[in-house]
C-alpha cells in the first residue's frame, strides 16, 4: 500500500562530490544517482534492481570514514554528512580479493551462458584487473541437476549469490528456492532440496535470468542460442496480461525469449511466456492450403490420419472456391446464411478487417469469437450498470490498494504475472480476499478465502451488501453524487442476512461478516474477476453483483479501487474494441443505431444490417438446424472451445461450406471444405490490447513457413474475391483505418507506439498520453446504475443420477484448446495430460487411486482421464481442464446460455464419476 508521506532528504559526500537523496537511500542508490558524469557506478554481483539487497557478495564495499570495515553499499542506508570513498586502494583491493575468492568457487563457466550473455563474474574479474584466482579451485556442490524441462542447474558455478533465490521470492513471489546445506556444503536448493524438476517450481524462468554466472541456464527448446541472435520487441501471446517480451531469433528461428521492462509486467515472464514459443516451429504447420478431396466426408473419425481428407491447392485455388462458395450461399439463401467466427488470438488489424468483411461483404452482423465464451457476461452487466465494458483501472493499481477482492479467478494458473502484482502487494500491506468455491493457489496468502458452494455467488455478495448497509459502511456521498437504483437494492440484500446466507453458500456467517467490513470499511477496494465469476447462466447477475459492491462504497474512480475482469486471450480486448462482437461495431458502437450505421455505410461504402448478429453458440445451434449454411473461421477452434462438443461437430459438419483459417490443422480445421495456412503470432506485425486497455506492438520477428500468409493479408483477398475493395499496404494502414472509425484510439499511432512502448485508450487525440484510470467524475452511462439481483440456482443441478458439480478451466502450462501449447515441447512436458481433480475423500468413498482412471459423464457425452487427489477441491466438485482433445471436457458441458451476456455455463453441469 503507497502512503502519501513528506519525503525527507539528507545530504552526504561521495568521493568527493555532495550528494542529496531521500532518507533511507542506500550508498549504493546515491553513489548511482545524478548518472552521467556525476554518477558512480558501483560493481556488484548480488544486487540487481528489482531485488531487495541482500549483501552477500561484498563487491560492492564502500569506505565509509570513521568505519573500521568496508560497507555494503547495497545495503547500508546514507546518513547526513557521511563521507564515502568508492574507489579507494583499500576499497579496490577488498574487492579483488573478494572476486579471487568467488572465481576459486566458481571453476567451471558455462559454454552456454557464455554464448548468450557475459559472466557477469569474469567481466567484473577482468575490470579489475584479476587474470587468474591464486586460490585453489573449489566446486562447492560439483552437482548438475537436469530434472526440470527448461532449466539446467549446475551447483558448480553457484557463486549463491542468491540473485535467483530473490528473483524467485521478490519478483514472482513464489519462494520455492533457499539455500541448503552450511559452510562449504551451502548450495540453492528447490523446496526441501528436491531436484528442481520434482518440486513446487512453476518454471516462469526469472531464476536463470537473474543468475549471474551460468548456475542457471535456460534448456534449449528449438536451438541453442548464440551471441549472433537478434533480439525483437514484441508482446507476449498468450494471456490478456500482455507481457512485454523479446524474441531472441537465429536463421530464422526463435532461440529464446526474454521479458522487457514495462508498467505490464516489469520484465517478469511465466511459464508459456518465456518458454511457450516453439509451437511456431512444430512440424505439423500448415504451409500450404488445403481442399477437401471430393468424396471425403467430414468425420474425421473415419480416417487414421485427418490431413488424408485434404488435397494440397494454390492459393488462386484455394481463394477461388471459399470466395465463391460463401458468394453463392450468400447470394443464394441470404446474408444470414452467413456468419464468420474471428479471434482473440489474432490482432486488432486482423479483427478489423474479419468484421468488415462479415459485415460489409457477407451482409450480417453474425460475427463473434471467444469473448462470448470469456467476459461477454461481465461486459453486459458493465455496459448496463456504467455504459462501458472497459476496466476501470491496471492491474497495477492493487498496490495502491487497502483491500483487493479476487472472485471467481484463478490468477496464478490464467494471468501469472498479474498475480505477482498482486502477491507483491499483499506482502506490503494490501489486504486479499479470495472468493472461490476451489480453494486456488492464491488462496494459500489470502487473508481472507472463501469457498462458497458452486453457483452461489449472488447469494454470497448480497450477504456482504447486506452487512456493509447494516453497518453503515455504504458511501452514502458517493450512492447520492453518481449512482440510481440503491433502494432496490437495499431491499432486496435486507433479505440475504449472514445466517440465511451461509445456508445457502456453506460460507460461515463470521466470515461474511469480516470479509464484508474489510471491504466495506476500505478507503481504497479493487476487486478483480475471471470467468468463475462470468461462466454462468448468472454470470450477468454474478457481475451486477460485483459492480453493485463498487457503486455502493464508492469504490471506482481513485487510484487502487476499481472494477478489473481480468480478460483471458491476449487481444479478446482488442478484437472486443474493434467490433468482432455481433451487435456493435467498432468502440462498442451500436449496430442498431441509425447514425452509427450510416456513420459506418459512409466508411465503407456499403449498405449495412442494422439487426444484430448472432452470437457464438447461436450460430452453432443455426448450423444445426440448417439455417446458417457457411462460415468463415479465422484462428478459433470452436469444436474444443465451445460447450457440448457432440453438438458442435454436427453443427461443423452440418454446414454446405466451411473456410478455416489457422495455422494448424485443428480439430474445427478438419472440418473444413479449404483450409488457409495463416501466419503465427511471431511471423506478424499488428496491436494487442491487453487487459488493462493498453494498446502495445506486436513485431514480426520471422518469415512464415511455407507460403502460409498473414490473416489480414487472407481476409482482403477474400474481400476483393467477393467482389468488394479490401486493399492495404501493410498492418499500419488497417490500423490507420481503425483510428478514424474508433474515437478511443485515434490518438495512437504506430510511431507513438514505437517511441512509447503501448498507449492505455482512450487516447483521443495524439497529444494525449492515454487513460490510465477510467470514470473519475462521470459515467458513460452518467449515473452508475446499480442493479439488484436475486439468487437464483444452477440450469443443471446434481442429482442421484449425476451427483457431482463440474467446473472447467485452465492449466498454468497450457491455454485454450492447446493448439500452440499442446505442441510447446516444455509446456507440454510438464502437463502432458488432463487430470480430473477432485477432494480425496470422495476419491476414496468411489474407490479411485490418485494417478488411476476415472470415467466422467454427464448427460451429454463420457470422458476418461486420470484422477488427482487434492483438498483444494470442495467435496462434491471435480474439476477438468479443457486443453486436451483426448478427454475434453466439453463432450460433458451445457450449452445453457447466460440470457444477457449469452454466455455458456461453463463452470457447472451435474456429472457422474466412476472409478475404473
Ligand atoms: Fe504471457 Fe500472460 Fe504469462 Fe505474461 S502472464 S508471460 S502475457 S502468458
Amino acid at each position: 500500500m503507497a502512503t502519501a508521506e513528506a519525503v525527507k532528504t539528507l545530504t552526504l559526500n561521495i568521493d568527493g562530490r555532495d550528494v542529496t537523496v531521500p532518507e533511507g537511500t542506500t550508498i549504493y542508490d546515491a553513489a548511482r544517482s545524478g548518472g552521467g558524469e556525476s554518477g558512480r557506478e558501483i560493481p556488484t554481483l548480488c544486487h540487481q534492481p528489482g531485488l531487495s539487497p541482500a549483501g552477500v557478495c561484498r563487491v560492492c564495499a564502500v569506505e565509509v570514514e570513521g568505519a573500521r570495515v568496508l560497507a555494503a553499499s547495497c545495503c547500508r542506508e546514507t546518513e547526513a554528512g557521511m563521507t564515502v570513498r568508492t574507489n579507494s586502494d583499500r576499497v579496490k583491493n577488498a574487492r579483488r580479493m573478494l572476486v579471487e575468492l568467488l572465481m576459486a568457487d566458481h571453476p567451471a563457466p558455462c559454454e552456454r551462458h557464455r554464448k548468450t550473455r557475459d559472466c557477469e563474474l569474469e567481466v567484473l574479474a577482468e575490470r579489475l584487473g584479476v587474470a587468474e584466482s591464486r586460490l585453489a579451485p573449489r566446486a562447492r556442490a560439483n552437482g548438475r541437476d537436469v530434472s526440470s524441462k527448461v532449466i539446467d542447474v549446475d551447483h558448480s558455478a553457484c557463486i549463491l549469490c542468491d540473485r535467483c533465490i530473490r528473483a524467485c521470492a521478490d519478483l514472482q513471489s513464489n519462494d520455492v528456492i533457499g539455500r541448503s546445506g552450511k559452510g562449504f556444503l551451502a548450495k540453492i536448493g528447490f523446496d526441501l532440496d528436491l531436484p528442481m524438476g520434482a518440486s513446487t517450481c512453476v518454471a516462469c524462468g526469472e531464476c536463470a535470468a537473474a543468475c549471474p554466472t551460468g548456475a542457471l541456464t535456460e534448456k534449449p527448446l528449438v536451438a541453442e542460442r548464440t551471441e549472433t541472435a537478434r533480439a525483437v520487441d514484441s508482446v507476449c501471446p498468450y494471456c490478456g496480461v500482455g507481457c512485454s517480451i523479446a524474441y531472441h531469433v537465429e536463421d530464422n528461428r526463435i532461440v529464446g525469449v526474454t521479458g522487457r521492462e514495462s508498467p505490464v509486467n516489469h520484465g517478469r515472464l511465466c511459464v508459456k511466456g518465456r518458454y511457450g514459443y516453439d509451437y511456431a516451429h512444430h512440424k505439423d504447420r500448415l504451409t500450404v492450403p488445403l481442399i477437401r478431396k471430393e468424396g471425403i466426408p467430414k468425420d474425421p473419425g473415419a480416417l487414421d490420419d485427418p490431413m488424408d481428407a485434404f488435397r494440397e491447392a494454390s492459393w488462386d485455388e484455394a481463394m477461388e472456391k471459399a470466395a465463391g462458395a460463401l458468394k453463392d450461399i450468400r447470394d443464394a439463401h441470404g446474408s444470414s446464411a452467413l456468419a464468420g467466427f474471428g479471434s482473440a488470438k489474432c490482432s486488432n488489424e486482423d479483427n478489423y478487417l474479419f468484421q468488415k468483411l462479415v459485415r460489409a461483404v457477407f451482409g450480417t452482423n453474425n460475427v463473434d469469437h471467444c469473448t462470448r465464451l470469456c467476459h461477454a457476461s461481465s461486459v453486459a452487466a458493465l455496459m448496463e450498470q456504467i455504459g462501458s465494458g472497459a476496466v476501470s483501472n491496471a492491474f497495477a493499481d492493487v498496490a495502491l490498494a487497502d483491500v483487493a477482492l479476487v472472485a471467481g479467478s484463478n490468477t496464478e494458473a490464467n494471468h501469472p504475472v498479474a498475480a505477482t502484482f498482486m502477491k507483491e502487494a499483499h506482502e506490503a500491506g494490501t489486504k486479499l480476499i479470495v472468493a472461490d468455491p476451489r480453494k486456488v493457489s492464491l488462496a494459500r496468502l489470502a487473508d481472507h478465502y472463501v469457498g462458497f458452494k458452486p453457483g452461489t455467488d449472488v447469494a454470497f455478495f448480497n450477504g456482504m451488501l447486506h452487512v456493509i448497509f447494516r453497518d453503515g459502511l455504504e458511501d452514502e456521498a458517493f450512492i447520492a453524487r453518481r449512482t440510481e437504483g440503491v433502494e432496490a437494492l437495499r431491499r432486496t440484500v435486507a433479505a440475504y442476512p449472514p445466517d440465511r446466507v451461509e445456508k445457502i453458500t456453506g460460507v460461515k456467517a463470521g466470515l461474511i461478516e469480516e470479509v464484508a467490513r474489510a471491504y466495506g470499511s476500505a478507503e481504497r477496494a479493487i476487486t478483480f474477476w475471471g470467468m468463475g465469476i462470468s461462466q454462468h447462466t448468472t454470470g450477468t447477475d454474478n457481475a451486477r453483483c460485483l459492480v453493485n459492491l463498487a457503486l455502493v462504497t464508492g469504490n471506482i474512480g481513485r487510484p487502487g479501487t476499481g472494477l478489473h475482469p481480468l480478460r483471458g486471450q491476449n487481444n479478446v480486448q482488442g478484437a472486443s474494441d474493434v467490433g468482432l462482437i455481433p451487435i456493435v461495431y467498432t468502440d462498442y458502437q451500436s449496430v442498431q443505431s441509425p447514425e452509427v450505421k450510416a456513420k459506418f455505410e459512409k466508411a465503407w461504402g456499403v449498405p449495412l444490417s442494422g439487426q444484430p448478429g448472432l452470437t457464438v453458440v447461436e450460430i452453432m445451434h443455426e448450423a444445426l438446424e440448417g439455417r446458417i449454411k457457411g462460415m468463415y473461421i479465422m484462428g478459433e477452434n470452436p469444436f474444443l472451445s465451445d460447450p457440448n462438443t457432440n453438438k458442435v461437430k454436427k453443427a461443423l459438419a452440418a454446414m454446405e461450406f466451411l473456410a478455416v483459417q489457422d495455422i494448424f490443422l485443428t480439430q474445427t480445421a478438419r472440418y473444413a471444405d479449404v483450409v488457409l495456412p495463416a501466419t503465427a503470432f511471431p511471423e506478424k506485425t499488428g496491436t494487442y490490447t491487453n487487459t488493462d486497455r493498453r494498446v502495445q506492438l506486436g513485431r514480426k520477428a520471422l518469415a512464415p513457413p511455407g507460403e502460409a500468409r498473414t490473416d489480414w493479408e487472407i481476409v482482403a483477398e477474400m474481400g476483393i474475391r467477393m467482389g468488394y475493395p479490401m486493399k492495404y499496404g501493410s498492418a499500419e494502414d488497417i490500423f490507420n483505418e481503425i483510428r478514424t472509425v474508433t474515437p478511443t484510439v485515434a490518438g495512437i499511432t504506430y510511431g507513438r507506439l514505437d517511441r512509447e512502448g503501448g498507449i492505455n485508450w482512450p487516447c483521443p487525440e495524439e497529444d494525449h498520453s492515454g487513460t490510465s484510470i477510467l470514470f473519475e467524475e462521470t459515467f458513460p452511462s452518467g449515473r452508475g446504475k446499480i442493479v439488484a439481483c436475486e439468487w437464483k440456482p444452477a440450469f443443471e443441478v446434481e442429482d442421484e443420477e449425476y451427483p457431482f458439480v463440474l467446473n472447467t478451466g485452465r492449466m498454468l502450462e497450457h491455454w485454450h484448446t492447446g493448439v500452440m501449447t499442446r505442441r510447446a515441447k516444455a509446456l507440454d512436458g510438464i502437463r502432458p495430460e488432463a487430470l480430473v481433480e477432485m477432494h480425496p475423500d470422495d476419491m476414496e468413498a468411489m474407490g479411485a487411486k490418485h494417478g488411476g482412471f476415472v470415467r466422467v459423464s454427464s448427460r451429454r457425452g463420457e470422458i476418461r482421464l486420470k484422477a488427482a487427489g487434492t483438498d483444494h477441491m470442495p467435496r462434491g466438485s471435480v474439476f477438468i481442464p479443457f486443453h486436451f482433445e483426448e478427454a475434453a471436457a466439453n463432450l460433458l458441458t451445457v450449452d445453457a446460455l447466460d440470457p444477457h451476456g449469452k454466455i455458456p455455463e461453463f463452470k457447472y453441469c451435474a456429472v457422474r464419476v466412476e472409478a475404473e
